[in-house]
């Protein structure tokens, strides 16, 4: 089944503030709340439409991926062609800067019992060179992992004692309080929604239940990548509270200069000198690609700035397969520390040319035309 656009979900435009994503989706899920809907399915149904939609786009990195790339941008059955081999658990070392930037939030789940958070999602910077993400290729990064502490089986007591029912909220995570005419739940500010409190926290994980740890994951780059572009993989951020389901792991492309190559989309750019003699006689030059060496013919009388495009030489596009191309900008270069003999001979070519009068450089010949016309 087709799923709805979020935007239209919610009843906003797509370049809606959070706020109004906000507003509109409390209107919305006051609607369609199950307490107010009791045994409709319906309701039901458009109620957890509206939670999905509103989780995504309040979201930034979920919103921009769904501006992106729509369903398929979030949805996690669907990975842009790239993809995760399995895990091979790894300890030990210090987690790099790279997860010092951790962004989004736990969404809270609903309705009573412990509140349940999805965890947060991490984002893995990769730099990789231009060749790797022309041709792709697969790589292992070290990502951290949760695992249960050994020392208290992950209740986070210390052996020998046990988490006690939070009495704030007798145990519910939740508490109701009143403000005017509304009786509004919120989170139990004491057990933070656990609805256990811990009186004696284990000294191994201090009281979290488990452990960070580092492990080993195999990423697919797939071939025609391009800088920003985010490959996902399920499951791997960190972990949920209360059960909640763990967040996603985002490797996140940056693609390095390349010496010889600009890259602009699926097209390349590079600049290639050939020298005066050549540019006024034509010959054949040769050129680099990504895939080697080709050679072509430059015509006579070649000019700097002259473009030639090599077609299907650029980089292959990751979602369509479609092939950009390659385009050599010609730069004619000044010969430079000439001998007497190569001086000698350029004034004698010179004396020959000015005898033929503009016809050897036309661009010269119209340039002074306008000079001239500038000062009369
Ligand atoms: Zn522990
Ligand atoms: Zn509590």
């Amino acid at each position: 089944m087709a799923k709805r656009d979020f935007y239209e979900i919610l009843g906003v435009a797509k370049g809606a503030s959070e706020d109004e994503i906000k507003k509109s989706y409390r209107k919305l899920a006051m609607k369609y709340h199950p307490d107010r809907n009791p045994d409709n399915k319906e309701a039901e149904e458009k109620f957890k439409e509206v939670k999905e939609a509103y989780e995504m786009l309040t979201n930034p990195e979920k919103r921009e991926a769904y501006d992106r790339y729509g369903h398929a941008g979030v949805d996690p059955n669907s990975g842009m062609g790239g993809g995760f081999g399995g895990g091979a658990g790894g300890f030990g070392d210090a987690f790099g800067d790279i997860f010092g930037d951790i962004f989004g939030g736990g969404r809270g789940g609903r309705g009573g019992g412990p509140q349940v958070y999805r965890g947060a999602d991490l984002r893995y910077n990769l730099e990789i060179t231009l060749e790797q993400a022309a041709h792709g290729f697969d790589t292992t990064i070290r990502v951290p992992s949760w695992d249960k502490c050994d020392t208290c089986h992950g209740s986070g007591a210390k052996p020998g004692t046990q988490p006690v029912t939070c009495t704030t909220c007798a145990g519910h995570g939740q508490v109701r309080m009143q403000q005017g005419f509304f009786s509004i739940q919120q989170t139990c500010p004491k057990c933070h929604g656990s609805g256990k409190i811990i009186p004696e926290p284990c000294a191994a994980c201090g009281g979290a239940g488990r452990i960070k740890r580092n492990k080993t994951l195999e990423v697919k780059i797939p071939a025609g990548i391009d800088n920003g572009m985010r490959i996902r993989s399920s499951g791997n951020g960190e972990p949920g509270t209360n059960g909640g389901p763990p967040g996603d792991l985002y490797v996140e492309i940056h693609i390095k200069q390349h010496a010889v190559f600009q890259r602009e989309g699926d097209d390349l750019h590079c600049e290639m000198p050939i020298s005066f003699s050549k540019a006024a006689l034509g010959g054949e030059i040769e050129v680099p690609t990504l895939t080697g060496k080709v050679s072509f013919t430059v015509p006579e009388g070649t000019q700097t700035g002259k473009t030639f495009r090599l077609k299907g030489k650029g980089i292959k596009n990751v979602r369509s397969g479609y092939t950009g191309d390659l385009f050599c900008h010609v730069a004619v270069e000044t010969p430079v520390k000439l001998t007497d003999k190569q001086k000698e001979l350029l004034r004698e070519f010179d004396r020959l040319t000015s005898e033929g009068g503009s016809k050897h450089s036309p661009q010269s010949k119209g340039w002074m035309d306008k000079v001239k016309d500038f000062f009369e």
